[in-house]
């Protein structure tokens, strides 16, 4: 078995691994570079039964003040490659989303700029089905390819499952995707640059957080019934809701797991009060 010791930590605060900027020690903490050191790591997950979780960027992510009681799978480092060819790109799960869309206009590829500004890895985008503006990962993903229990295997775009900010990918390691894009012109870079302005016109992003907290309930905006209900700039401990963007929770004021929780509850509790609409969230809340 390959010697761990390079890509394996015991007792990793996660508040280092998230942009919430919370949580306590993973009890292991691996970083696979590659297919063969995440194979490893399984082996020694199922040696050790241990429970596992896994970890792209961390940005949608808010973990435990405790941390983790198993071992924490971060795929930040694994396959950081990206090749083109003609209007096809593949990237490496751990590649930056940004990064990738940032890549493609220099080399006159267009089609995913809409995405620019989402943080996070290529990786952790194809799972949740991030998507801004127009665009949603799963119109220009063309394959996957995936390991689960070892094996690795490709699937189409129609195979994943993907819906509103979720695809069936649960259990399965994403390695790498394909996407299809066109060849593109100046107008996707002034696209670009329209978007970042909005969204640093937008969201409060001199803060700590992870985004949206919510999905979109049908027929509203979770932001707008947020904010009808009276709570922006409401806060428990260092967690309050961002007066900039209602559906955004910061972390102003070292903010624990416990207080961003609690405000998740509160909200979802004064708008089922006052508007009878359940609200989901979108952000994975990850249990010690
Ligand atoms: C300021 C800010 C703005 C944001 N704006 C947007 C936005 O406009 N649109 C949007 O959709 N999201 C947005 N997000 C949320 C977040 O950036 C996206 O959901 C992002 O795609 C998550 O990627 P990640 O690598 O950080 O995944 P993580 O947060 O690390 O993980 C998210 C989920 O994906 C799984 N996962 C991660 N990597 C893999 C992998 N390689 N294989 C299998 N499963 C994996 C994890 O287990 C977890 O369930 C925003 C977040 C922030 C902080």
């Amino acid at each position: 078995m390959q010697d761990l010791n390079d890509i394996l930590k015991k007792d990793e605060l996660l508040s280092k691994h998230c942009s919430y900027r919370v949580g306590g020690p993973a009890k292991y903490f691996a970083t696979p570079r590659n297919e063969y050191e995440l194979l490893a790591v399984e082996e020694f997950i199922l040696k050790n039964n241990l429970k596992y979780l896994l970890l792209g960027g961390g940005t949608n992510i808010l973990f435990d003040d405790r941390g983790f009681n198993g071992c924490v799978l971060s795929l930040k480092h694994l396959n950081r490659y990206i090749f083109i060819d003609g209007e096809t790109v593949v990237a490496g799960a751990g590649i930056l989303l940004d990064d990738l869309v940032k890549y493609t206009l220099e080399n006159n590829l267009s089609g995913m700029e809409d995405l620019s500004g989402i943080p996070g890895t290529v990786g952790g985008s194809v799972f949740m089905n991030a998507g801004a503006f127009q665009c949603e990962i799963k119109d220009i993903v063309k394959n996957i390819k995936l390991m689960e229990n070892g094996k690795i295997f490709t699937i189409e775009n129609s195979e994943a499952g993907f819906g509103y900010r979720q695809s069936r990918l649960h259990g399965k390691k994403i390695l790498e995707v394909s996407i299809q894009l066109k060849k593109g012109g100046i107008n996707s870079l002034i696209r670009r640059e329209e978007i970042l302005f909005k969204r640093w016109d937008k969201q409060p992003l001199e803060y700590p957080s992870c985004g949206s907290v919510f999905k979109r309930p049908s027929g509203g905006y979770a932001g707008k019934l947020i904010e009808d209900s009276g709570l922006k700039g409401f806060s428990i401990g260092g967690a309050k809701i961002s007066e900039k963007h209602a559906n955004f929770i910061v972390n102003f004021n070292n903010a624990t797991g416990r207080d961003i929780r609690e405000l998740i509850n509160h909200i979802k509790k004064t708008v089922m009060e006052k508007f009878g609409v359940l609200l989901e969230e979108e952000v994975k809340i990850i249990d010690f």
